[in-house]
């Protein structure tokens, strides 16, 4: 969604809100360049992507399951709703810009982790400790040992 005064292609959602009985989406958005803000009725489009879960079924992706793994990754942080639904947006960005149209459960957890390590250490934290299958507490520490990992493992999906 590109801004309307300068054309910049990076804003901030400040507030999302769905208009009852369609599918479109009303949301206030501010431009990161010029700071201008406007409004925008945007039809909720659903990506064209198949996601494949680790038991290797394979469903539609959803942003609604996105959403709500992060918001609850989130609950009682100090993370507001609209970086929430910013970070959202980034990693469908990103999925739209990918070649293929399939991708790993795991990957988009990787997207969203490597996300949310910089929204709020806890909820990164806790979002690792559903989506990444820890066994054990051994598991858990590497992780917390060597986040950049995550960060060299995102650059390739
Ligand atoms: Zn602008």
């Amino acid at each position: 969604m590109n801004c309307p005064y300068c054309n910049n292609e990076e804003t901030n959602v400040l507030e999302s809100r769905g208009l009852p009985g369609s599918e479109a989406v009303r949301r206030r958005r501010q431009c990161k360049r010029c700071k201008k803000r406007f409004t925008t009725h945007e039809k909720v489009v659903n990506i064209d992507l198949k996601v494949i879960k680790k038991n290797g079924k394979v469903e539609q992706y959803d942003r609604e399951k996105l959403l709500k793994g992060v918001g609850k990754a989130c609950y009682k942080r100090k993370v507001a709703k609209e970086d929430i639904e910013n970070l959202v947006d980034d990693i469908e960005c990103k999925l739209l810009n990918r070649k293929t149209v399939e991708i790993k459960s795991s990957d988009i957890g990787k997207l969203a982790l490597n996300r949310l390590r910089r929204l709020d250490e806890l909820a990164y934290l806790r979002f690792a400790s559903v989506y990444m299958d820890f066994n054990n507490a051994e598991d858990y520490k590497q992780f917390i040992l060597a986040p950049m990992r995550i960060t060299n493992q995102v650059n390739n999906i």
